[in-house]
């Protein structure tokens, strides 16, 4: 690579983001014998259980579903204490595996990437930092996460509330105090549903702003006991095999009746068992026709809505709880514990944003249409800017200055949701056209080809992998294609529908991960060349 003249340092494969998917491509990287750095904007690793350690935040995919499974040793160290770990738990858990394999000297923590810029003549990657430090990359891989970058809607006067503001989403290290607090939460999404009743638990009055309520069920979490622990040690290859290869990527067994094989009453029984289920069981085991059949889809909201109307006593609290702009399945379900029950308080009411929506934030509080109520602590959980926000904003510039956003322009264009063209050498695992499964799987999927695909063309003494343009209309093309057939719809912010102007685009892969298996098989097997591959010497000479 060139010289350091600039004072870039330079190094071949440069990580963004110490999250699940970008700790695991540092591993990989190393492990595999390229030099590398990972560069971190806060101060701490674990990504998105870094900045979400709002109280109550936790998983929701089983905690050994989400952990890394290509170490037994690491497996069998870490003891989850409960099936859906808290944030705390999982922040240490990542911190463990950083020492475990000693990356920390490869992690540069508070180190904000500000621009990722393609160098032509020496086919390297330019990547500055908002202090000034600058490294010169082979391959660059932005691990930036799926829900990275907050949103906050545009409301009138945001910025003159004089209390406590924050975002779910960027949560601070010191907590907020609402002991006795009056506290107004926006959202009820999976972040808002969570926050909700730690803080309804403290607060001296807690207003919760709902614009559309969502079907939630609860988490039924529980602790992990130490039996519970050594059974799974002793299944760990089983445990491995399945995440590493089922469609889901989850433990969840897949459905095994359609709903026409019961009868009315065993339907309700069957929900009841569903209601009593950990976690995403209620959408992976439910009925085999649950989001085809919109009769039996109407039957489980029926029978949520049933469930809510028993836990809320007031009812016209409880009928603004149930959703009426989609079925089960059509957005991301939250999972809760507590949540309804919270509406019970009396230190707790629910406002309606669609009876009565915000008018402007003041100085002390928040307007809507039906007047003005104070605050000493307004919390935003009104989401992310899904799958391209964080990429959008990292300033990268590809081949003869292409902006990526511009790029991206009509919506993300990407083959295997992991490259663009004219973006050389530039990988974005966990972006978009990513995951419709279990996170971190599917995330460390696509770091694991990319990191084969480092080490092949090395083998073959070659350094620069770029997308034909063809290669990544047929997959966008694909993408568009499938996404008719999908129960998410255009309301989900899968689509992007939630950010005021993004175009509305799926930003799944709705092949979910047999597809990519697919995809990824067939290029390995064809030694890669369908993709345009090159050395960095042709371009120098
Ligand atoms: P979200 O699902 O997008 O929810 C955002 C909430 O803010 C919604 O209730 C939305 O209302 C509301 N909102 C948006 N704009 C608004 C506006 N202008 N005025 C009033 N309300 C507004 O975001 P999230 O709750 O942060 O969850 C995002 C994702 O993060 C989840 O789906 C999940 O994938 C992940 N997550 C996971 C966990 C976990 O347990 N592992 C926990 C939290 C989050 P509408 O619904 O009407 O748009």
């Amino acid at each position: 690579m060139g010289d350091a003249e600039d004072n870039a340092v330079d190094v071949e494969v440069l990580v963004i983001g110490a999250g699940v998917t970008g700790l695991y491509q540092l591993y990989r990287a190393r492990e595999d014998g390229f030099s590398t750095v990972l560069l971190e904007a806060g101060d701490g690793v674990g990504g998105t259980w870094y900045w979400n350690r709002y109280p109550e935040a936790r998983f929701d995919s089983e905690s050994y579903t989400y952990a890394y499974v290509f170490s037994k040793e690491l497996f069998n160290e870490w003891e989850w204490s409960e099936l859906f770990a808290g944030q705390p738990e999982i922040e240490r858990y990542f911190q463990r595996f950083v020492e475990m394999f000693d990356l920390a000297p490869l992690i540069r923590f508070g180190t904000k990437v500000t621009s990722v810029e393609w160098c032509a003549e020496d086919s390297t990657w330019t990547v500055s930092a908002a202090d000034g430090r600058r490294w010169r990359a082979r391959f660059v891989v932005a691990a930036t996460g799926m829900l990275s970058a907050p949103y906050f809607p545009d409301v009138v006067g945001r910025d003159d509330f004089t209390g406590a503001s924050h975002h779910t989403g960027l949560w601070p290290a010191e907590g907020v105090d609402v002991t006795g607090k009056r506290v107004a939460v926006i959202g009820t999404g999976s972040s808002g549903v969570q926050v909700i009743p730690p803080i309804a638990a403290e607060a001296a009055e807690l207003v919760v702003y709902q614009r559309t309520p969502n079907w939630c069920t609860p988490l039924n979490n529980q602790a992990l006991s130490a039996e519970r622990q050594q059974e799974l040690r002793d299944d760990f290859e089983h445990i491995r095999q399945t995440l590493n290869t089922s469609a889901t990527g989850f433990m969840v067994p897949p459905p095994e009746r359609l709903s026409s094989e019961d009868s009315p009453e065993e339907r309700q029984a069957f929900y009841e068992t569903m209601w009593n289920s950990p976690g995403f069981a209620k959408l992976l085991s439910n009925y085999k026709d649950l989001l085809s059949d919109a009769t039996i889809n109407r039957e489980w909201c029926d029978f949520i809505a049933a469930k809510v109307r028993a836990i809320v006593a007031d009812p016209a609290t409880a009928d603004r709880l149930i959703p009426t702009d989609h079925r089960y399945g059509e957005k991301r379900p939250p999972f809760v514990t507590g949540y309804y029950e919270v509406f019970n308080e009396p230190n707790v009411s629910l406002v309606s944003l669609e009876e009565t929506p915000i008018t402007a934030i003041t100085a002390t509080g928040i307007e809507t249409t039906d007047g003005h109520r104070e605050f000493d602590v307004i919390v935003w959980a009104t989401g992310f800017d899904y799958g391209t926000g964080q990429l959008r904003r990292l300033g990268v510039r590809g081949v003869d200055g292409v902006r990526l956003e511009d790029h991206w322009a009509d919506g993300p264009l990407t083959h295997l949701g992991v490259q663009s063209s004219g973006f050389p050498n530039f990988f974005f695992p966990g972006g978009p056209h990513g995951a419709s499964a279990n996170v971190p799987r599917y995330n460390t999927d696509q770091a694991d080809y990319i990191a084969d695909l480092l080490v092949a063309m090395r083998e073959q003494g070659l350094d620069v992998v770029e997308v034909p343009s063809d290669l990544e209309a047929s997959f966008t093309a694909m993408i568009d294609q499938l996404s008719r057939h999908v129960p998410f719809t255009k309301i989900s912010y899968f689509f992007g529908s939630n950010i005021p102007g993004k175009p509305v685009k799926n930003l799944l892969n709705p092949g979910g991960r047999p597809m990519l298996f697919t995809f990824i098989d067939d290029l390995r097997n064809e030694g890669y060349a369908s993709l345009k591959l090159s050395s960095s010497k042709d371009a120098e000479s």
